[in-house]
């Protein structure tokens, strides 16, 4: 059909593809594409109110300079001379981008480019240092890359699967759904490992409401159970794993009495011993762990926690078994792919000394980052102390989602020289904004996306650009240029970026990296532009699984398992702080509202923020159903409406993270949030912050 497009949806890392259709009236229809891998026609509440979030109310439509609206060529020179000056002046770690899971892998590989390889420094990082920077960690001290071994499709062939802090059915609907169906045709068994009983446990047979923070205790027992009971895969271990002596002795000594390690854990032993015994007895679980994972001061150990009993069981990159790490955003995995973390270089490199001589060679590059940069809390840390001057902030609103939000907004109060680029005007950060430049949003960008199941998809455009708004990797070359860099940034296209990419991904790449687009070189226009979703490896059969031949990307090319020990969250409850607060989605929110917010359909499931409190904890507290509640931690406090319901435990609350100063001033979650991050990842304890209630 000539005026339909093919395209993924812009909000979780499911990365559905979405058929839109152009009507009569100007209006489009959304449905979910039947040939796309991740949801064969599926999708959720979001998802299918995308026609609603399409008009211009709220968009930013025009550049301006300290809130007076300029053209864009003006506003461009002032960003670029403003960076520029900056690193000449004080030296290029003054400078900081601060980028998103929104972006598209193009926009990521531009501002990769441009401020690793020509202002030199590596102080780039992403929102989604928030929602998987843990699992990297994880899967790099695991596998020596940061490769996703399952699929979606394990969903469907798996006898077990094991959902460790991971609200499926609100956070990542379509493979809950698929999660269902699949229980509904083989009797999957499904198991829950979440301090709350949320809308996920409608499809548990066994719920874990493991005490908040104690999941290595809880798997460092299962991989104790795992060896006292002979379930230990020989051939593969002594051919593949390295430090399972040491794993194995850690567990020992830490889990092997599960009565007090029940105890431990706030969960009951008959039910510990049931989820030991069923991951024992069957070969094909898969382990899918998400933010109740990796949102915590010792996400990176919990990742390796869980991987270790994969490993030593042999049970990985197989069919229907394995781990898989679910991500929160559309392209989480394609920022890992062009390298746009702080301690990555760029196409799944680190920081040797090879890979920067290699990709200086690539990019022909002036002065070239040698060292990784500020992780994002650390990053606005720097900004606060004054060591970073310049900020770029591209499609995310850390006023409202970083931790301690509070002293993010005083940093870029204070900050030099702040740029915001988005496609909304008033976010929160946007009040902070020096320059704000409008970029292109859904509907009207074209490029790939990467998923949770690394399923490289294109986004298509299907909408003009309103006003003067430019995608992002065009915003991004133009300043590029104007800072002197045009042979390097003479891209016309986003095909332009992809090709590069790609080539850089296969550049001196004899198979010693997992990521290699290498088929994919002198790919045409028209071919890129019909590429169909595909996960890689590409350049093999996309069917292959990686792992499942034992061969790692370590130095040695064994996988390593990790002794990990369990460190309890830094900020434990106090008599002024007497509470733990959890935070997270609601099914039908997206991030800080921008796009969901726009649909009155989305906005009627859950309309005003609220805090989830247990009868016993709102009796203590004097409080009832409906009261107007003060929630008050050591960073800020919030004001919001109380929900008694035994969902979560006595002494534990659940406060959703959508809000923000522009819909619900009192009630940014961000402001409580405990700035503490994991030593190896500088992912937030999101999930874990003490705090105190009183009624308002
Ligand atoms: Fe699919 Fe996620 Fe979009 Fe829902 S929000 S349609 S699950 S990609």
């Amino acid at each position: 059909m000539a005026d339909q497009k093919r395209t993924t949806c812009p909000y979780c890392g499911v990365g559905c593809g979405v058929l839109v259709t152009k009507q009569e009236d100007g209006s489009v229809q959304i449905k979910g594409d039947p040939d796309h891998p991740a949801n064969f026609g599926k999708l959720c509440s979001k998802g299918s109110a995308l026609g609603e979030t399409l008009g211009l109310e709220n968009r930013l439509l025009e550049p301006k300079i300290e809130g007076q609206t300029v053209k864009m060529d003006e506003a461009l020179n002032v960003v670029a001379q403003r960076f520029k000056e900056t690193a000449e002046k004080y030296g290029p770690d003054s400078v900081a981008f601060y980028v998103s899971g929104q972006l598209l892998s193009e926009d990521y590989y531009v501002a990769n480019k441009l401020i690793k390889g020509f202002i030199g420094t590596a102080n780039i990082d992403t929102n989604s240092r928030l929602c998987m920077s843990s699992s990297v960690v994880g899967h790099k001290r695991a596998f020596g890359s940061d490769t996703v071994p399952q699929t979606y499709e394990d969903l469907e062939k798996a006898d077990l699967v094991v959902l460790v802090g991971s609200n499926l059915a609100w956070c990542h609907p379509v493979l809950f759904q698929r999660l269902k169906a699949a229980q509904k045709e083989r009797g999957t068994k499904v198991v829950v490992i979440d301090p709350r009983r949320t809308a996920t446990c409608e499809i548990a047979d066994l719920h874990l409401a493991v005490k908040p923070g104690y999941d290595v205790l809880l798997f460092n027992g299962l991989l104790n159970y795992l060896a006292q009971n002979g379930a230990q895969d020989s051939v593969y271990v002594d051919n593949h794993i390295e430090g399972c002596e040491q794993a194995v002795a850690m567990a020992a000594e830490q889990a092997s009495d599960y009565q007090v390690l029940a105890r431990q854990c706030d969960i009951a032993l008959a039910d510990l011993m049931t989820f030991y015994d069923w991951f024992l007895k069957t070969e094909k679980t898969l382990s899918m762990y998400s933010q109740g994972v990796n949102q915590s001061s010792q996400g990176s150990d919990k990742v390796n926690s869980i991987l270790n009993c994969h490993l030593y069981t042999g049970r990985i990159g197989k069919e229907g078994c394995g781990p898989l790490s679910v991500t929160g955003q559309p392209n989480a995995m394609g920022g890992r792919e062009v390298g746009g973390l702080a301690n990555m270089l760029a196409a799944h490199m680190d920081f040797t000394p090879e890979a920067i001589s290699r990709v200086k060679t690539f990019w022909d590059s002036p002065t070239i980052a040698g060292k990784p940069g500020h992780k994002a809390v650390d990053m606005f840390e720097a900004v606060h102390k004054g060591e970073i001057k310049a900020i770029w902030i591209m499609a995310t609103n850390p006023a409202v989602s970083l931790p301690d939000a509070n002293r993010v907004r005083k940093a870029l109060e204070t900050c030099e020289f702040v740029v915001v680029s988005d496609c909304v005007q008033n976010t929160d950060t946007m009040a902070y904004a020096n320059v704000v430049l409008p970029a292109a949003t859904w509907g009207e960008r074209n490029g790939t996306v990467t998923n949770t199941e690394r399923c490289i998809s294109r986004q298509h455009s299907f909408k003009e650009l309103p006003g003067e708004a430019l995608p992002d990797w065009k915003i991004i070359t133009r300043v590029a240029q104007k800072m002197g860099f045009e042979k390097a940034f003479s891209y016309e296209t986003s095909y332009d970026v992809f090709a590069e990419h790609v080539a850089l991904s296969a550049y001196e790449n004899e198979g010693t990296r997992d990521f290699d687009l290498s088929s994919w070189q002198g790919l045409s226009r028209e071919e890129f532009d019909a590429i169909e979703p595909i996960k890689w490896p590409i350049n093999n059969n996309p069917k292959d699984r990686f792992f499942a031949d034992g061969k790692f990307y370590t130095a040695s090319g064994k996988a390593n398992m990790l002794a990990v020990d369990l460190k309890a969250p830094k900020h434990t409850p106090t008599a002024k702080y007497p509470y733990v607060l959890n935070t997270g989605r609601i099914r039908d929110q997206w991030h800080t509202m921008t796009r969901s917010g726009l649909s009155p359909r989305l906005s009627s499931h859950l309309h005003e923020p609220y805090l989830d409190i247990h009868p016993d904890t709102a009796l203590k507290e004097g409080l009832k159903k409906q009261d107007l509640v003060k929630v008050e931690s050591k960073w800020g406090e919030a004001i919001l409406r109380v929900k008694t319901c035994d969902t979560v435990k006595p002494g534990e609350l659940f406060m959703p993270m959508h809000w923000n100063d522009e819909n619900s001033a009192h009630a940014v979650v961000g402001r409580l949030v405990n700035p503490v991050t994991d030593p190896f990842s500088g992912q937030p304890e999101s999930k874990h912050t003490p705090v105190n209630v009183s009624k308002f």
